[in-house]
């Protein structure tokens, strides 16, 4: 018997690892011989860093996944532990002489990936790992010289026109073992989470692709000029998917290509395009993680002197609560709360007003999403947090400050997203919201006296993260 422990890869079709492991045709060769049986951890450093939406998001994906195995003839072990103790146990227990698994990216998977390779070598169990999560794997594409690329626009240039692999067939009942003692899923409270406060999106294969075709009916083909407008939810809403693997990137992309194919005119073509070159800031984001594990902590970019950050307070909380008096900012920190999700121009928005208004550090923000969004994907949210901060690859010009209220002007011209996640503001027209920070006190209590005025005064904190920038770049903050 073989093994494929899955981890971020939570589906059993277009799955590089188990494809090998089942013996798939066409699929890579795996150590071993036999059937497959699938396995999952709960592992305990890994669920440390969890919260209750994206634990939540997880059961539900492995429900899914345990009835795939289930309904083509074969099973899924779910353990509770190290895994560096229970691979070794589970292969001793089901004679198993082969285990295969998909990589991952970060640091601390690819320190635990040695350590559980390591067990199972000492257990003389033998162990293959396998691309699977990136169309292109880290070192796969770089510059002329092979360096990894830290500018987007030639990584997407190399990406777009790679060839991408084609999407492999799940394993047939005759691939697949059933082993004696399954083992039950546990519920949240059995991890001791609570239940999540938002609302989580369902999880699972399934799901996932209901997501994908609905979008590829019709939005796709809108989602270059749409895409910024978060009252209007053209976007895909597939990142939580893509994190936790319940689909495939080459599927995702076959059917892409699919769409693409369909498009009406060259400006829906352009568009697919533009979609495409989203999956692949994903990717760009996993290289950069892959070959700067320091970036979850550190800055990417080093200034000549530290970034002289605010201490974080009450403007932190307020932040955290969507109670800052800036309307754009406020329904997207609401949105988080209430749906552990946030449109992408909004997370751009609300990452700037903490790092230039409030003057904090990234690391908070990171932190806050981290535990809030079920969608949370370190390369992905470092990746964003690093860029809105200009301290990451390819960031924001330290001088590139978002102005909150044209950007909601812009973006949100109706304010149609801000009341929907702001019911304070419901029935105040939008041209009062786009210059709530220009009304008076009175203006304000009168039309929403539950809505708070703004906690910091833009222009002022913008001179302030300029001088604090050029500070950490040994300039004088006084001279022009
Ligand atoms: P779509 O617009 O439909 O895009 C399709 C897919 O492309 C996404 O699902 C995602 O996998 C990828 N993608 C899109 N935009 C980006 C991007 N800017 N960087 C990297 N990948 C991208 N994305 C996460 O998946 N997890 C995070 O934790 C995360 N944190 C972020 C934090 C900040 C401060 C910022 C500015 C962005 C963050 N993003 C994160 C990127 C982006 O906001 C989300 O991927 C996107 O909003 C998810 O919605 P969607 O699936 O509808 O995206």
């Amino acid at each position: 018997m073989r093994l494929h422990w899955h981890r971020s890869d939570l589906r059993v079709t277009d799955n590089r690892g188990l494809a090998a492991a089942a013996g798939v045709e066409g699929a890579d060769p795996a150590p071993g011989e036999g059937a497959v049986l699938g396995l999952f951890v709960l592992d305990d450093a890994v669920l440390d860093h969890a919260s209750p939406p994206r634990v939540a998001f997880l059961l539900d994906a492995l429900a899914s996944l345990h009835d795939a195995y289930r309904d083509r003839g074969g099973d899924l072990l779910v353990r509770h532990g190290d895994p560096t103790a229970v691979l070794p146990e589970v292969a001793a227990a089901h004679d198993a002489t082969g285990v295969v698994w998909n990589r991952g990216y970060s640091g601390l998977a690819r320190e635990r990936d040695a350590a559980v390779r390591d067990a199972l070598d000492d257990a003389g169990v033998r162990v293959a790992a396998y691309h699977d999560a990136l169309h292109h794997e880290p070192g796969s594409i770089t510059t002329n010289a092979g360096e990894p690329y830290s500018v987007y626009t030639y990584f997407w240039k190399k990406w777009r026109d790679r060839e991408k692999a084609d999407p492999y067939p799940a394993p047939e009942a005759d691939q697949l073992a059933t082993p004696d003692d399954p083992g039950d899923l546990p519920t949240l409270a059995d991890l001791g989470f609570d239940d999540p406060a938002a609302e989580v999106p369902p999880a699972g294969y399934e799901a996932a692709r209901e997501r994908l075709d609905d979008f590829l009916e019709s939005d796709v083909y809108e989602y270059d000029d749409r895409r910024d407008y978060p009252a209007d939810r053209c976007t895909s809403r597939l990142s939580a998917h893509l994190h936790y693997g319940t689909i495939g990137v080459r599927e995702v992309s076959e059917a892409v290509a699919a769409a693409r194919a369909d498009a009406p005119d060259e400006a829906a073509r352009e568009s697919v395009d533009e979609f495409r070159s989203q999956l692949a800031w994903r990717e760009f984001y996993h290289h950069v993680l892959n070959f700067n594990p320091e970036v979850v902590t550190e800055n990417y970019k080093q200034y000549e002197h530290d970034i002289d950050w605010n201490e974080p307070g009450e403007e932190l909380a307020a932040w955290k609560r969507g109670e800052t008096g800036y309307p754009i900012v406020d329904a997207g920190m609401r949105q988080l709360l209430a749906e552990a999700y946030m449109h992408n121009r909004v997370r751009m928005i609300v990452a700037s007003f903490l790092t230039k208004d409030l003057l904090l550090d990234w690391r908070h923000g990171y932190a806050h999403f981290r535990e809030k969004l079920v969608d949370h994907d370190t390369a992905n949210d470092n990746g964003g947090w690093q860029w809105a901060a200009s301290t990451g690859t390819d960031a924001q010009p330290y001088f590139r400050i978002f102005n909150p209220m044209t950007q909601g002007e812009r973006y949100d011209p109706a304010a149609e997203y801000i009341t929907r996640y702001v019911p304070e503001l419901e029935g105040v027209n939008a041209d009062d919201i786009h210059s709530w920070h220009e009304l008076s006190r009175s203006e304000r209590e009168q039309l929403a006296p539950e809505y708070p005025a703004p906690i910091v005064d833009h222009s002022e904190r913008r001179e302030q993260a300029l001088a604090m920038f050029k500070r950490a770049r040994g300039e004088d903050p006084d001279e022009e």
